[in-house]
């Protein structure tokens, strides 16, 4: 028999009419025949909802209280799920992440799987059962309760794919799956019918919020094929896998954007060796993550250095950049938020010249100007104002021809 498993995230079964929809998806693909695992998100907002409450008693809650919190979540979500499919009259048992055997280390909040012993999922499985599993959360060698991080319930999902030997994962959400574009800002974006694990990668790096970056990492190094499709039609979604010879070679298979990051310049900085170096070990040991860099030409011996990071680190930077610039004598530092990245990703880049050039034509037209500039061998960014990311992405996407026919 197949293994199939399923993930929901939190606005499929975000109400009781939802996740009586999702009770009869899951019931009708264990009617054609497979082992059905299914792993849920916590219903609508829920999470953020905990959030609110944890901040609200306690401006720093406790991570391990905060990670024992949130997963209840998932927890309920699964087991209303099991009420769903046992009213549709087939036998159906949910589990938490710790039941499961979902073995992390201890980075509360933002735990990562370093094993997946599935042996009470594939018992209940031999029973003729539909197995569901709370999503997001796992449990250390001492039996705290940890979660995987915002988005987790997909990594979840993924590992117990793997671990099961599953046909495939699916990842159920309320977009039809993977666009060559944001269709809010590109109404005329197009369903991708495949994407290789490395655009999707890039992608999920650079702005499309579908799936966590992690659980595709996590398919890739396992092999696992993803299919992520709407759990309200059922129309095929994108096929995420290795990228092959059968697969179309489109030079750009997207265009992403990012309005979550700010801009951060350091004036001034005496320019000798060490002094990057100095920069970044400072914001690395305040666990600040960077996103690009740039070092400009440096005049008398004094250079800017700039980078960008998520806006909800910018407060935590801003303290250790006031450190910089004291230790090394810099003459100040500014901050923008009002900035935004747009990517263009795709594998067919690495052979064809002329990618970056007609990128930057398409901004210089529009009269936008670029901040910043990043690229891999096969995606480009570049950091422009935030108010021209609509105009920015409309008009790449026209002009690499992404809309098809
Ligand atoms: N409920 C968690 C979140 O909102 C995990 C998930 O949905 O995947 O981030
Ligand atoms: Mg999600």
């Amino acid at each position: 028999m197949a293994i199939v498993v399923q993930k929901y995230g939190g606005t499929s079964v975000g109400n009781t009419k939802r996740l009586q929809n999702v009770a009869k998806r899951v019931v009708a693909t264990s009617d054609r025949g497979n082992s059905v695992v299914v792993v849920v998100s916590a219903l609508g907002d829920t999470t953020d909802e905990l959030i609110r409450q944890a901040h609200a008693i306690n401006a720093k809650p406790p991570e391990r209280e905060f990670d024992v919190l949130l997963s209840t979540g998932e927890q309920m979500s699964s087991a209303l799920l099991a009420m769903a499919i046992d009213a549709l009259g087939h036998p159906a048992i949910s589990f938490t992440g710790a039941q499961v055997g979902i073995m992390t280390d201890a980075t509360h909040t933002k735990a990562r799987i370093v094993e997946v012993r599935a042996k009470r999922i594939k018992e209940e499985l031999d029973r003729g059962r539909i197995v569901i599993v709370a999503g997001f959360q796992g449990v250390t060698p001492d039996e705290d309760i940890t979660t995987l991080g915002r988005g987790g319930s997909d990594t979840t999902a993924v590992a117990l794919a793997a671990q099961l030997g599953a046909d495939v994962c699916e990842v159920y959400t309320d977009v039809e799956g993977i666009f060559t574009a944001d269709p809010r800002l590109v109404p005329k974006a197009r369903k991708l019918a495949e994407v290789s694990y490395d655009e999707m990668l890039e992608m999920a790096a650079t702005g499309a919020r579908v799936l966590q970056l992690r659980s595709v990492e996590y398919a890739r190094n396992n092999k696992v094929t993803l299919h992520v499709r709407s759990s309200f039609s059922d129309e095929d979604g994108t096929i995420v896998k290795e990228g092959d010879e059968s697969m179309e070679q489109a030079i750009i298979s997207g265009v992403t954007h990012d309005s979550g990051e700010a801009k951060v310049t350091i004036l001034g900085v005496p320019d000798k060796p060490g002094v990057a170096a100095s920069v970044f070990r400072v914001l690395a040991d305040r666990t600040v993550n960077v996103d690009m860099i740039i070092q400009n030409v440096s005049e008398q011996g004094f250079t800017d250095i700039s980078f960008t990071l998520a806006k909800e680190d910018l407060s935590r930077a801003k303290d250790a950049v006031a450190d910089v610039v004291a230790q090394l004598g810099a003459k100040g530092a500014s901050y923008d938020e009002d900035i935004a990245k747009v990517t263009l990703v795709g594998a067919g880049m690495r052979t064809h010249p002329g990618v970056a050039a007609t990128m930057f034509e398409v901004l210089a037209s529009n009269g936008i100007n670029i901040e910043m500039i990043s690229t891999s061998s096969i995606k480009i960014s570049c950091v422009i104002a935030a108010e021209h990311v609509g105009t920015a992405v409309q008009a790449l996407h026209e002009k690499f021809g992404l809309a098809g026919e």
